[in-house]
């Protein structure tokens, strides 16, 4: 597991942890906030989820590029992250 790997693995991990986070953010103002408030924090997470794909692609075309790969830990980690949502 290269230098440049790392990071994209750990660009990739922030940019699910947000998704999460925005996704949890949802189900909360659900019940109290506005339909407009929803609207825009709904939003938001749907870019999140954009931008963690994005990281993922990066980091699985770095992968094939670079010929690196992450070590099983790691590739197990994000699968049950991404399963998640
Ligand atoms: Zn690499």
């Amino acid at each position: 597991m290269c230098k440049e790997s790392l990071r994209l693995l750990v660009a990739y991990d922030n940019a699910i942890q947000r998704f999460a986070a925005g996704l949890e953010a949802l189900l909360v103002v659900r019940e109290n906030a506005s339909q407009e408030d929803y609207a825009r924090l709904e939003r938001s997470v749907d870019q999140e989820q954009v931008d963690s794909e994005v990281a993922r692609i990066e980091m699985d075309t770095h992968c094939a590029k670079h010929g690196c790969s992450f070590s099983q830990g790691n590739r197990r980690l994000s699968e049950s992250v991404s399963s998640t949502t």
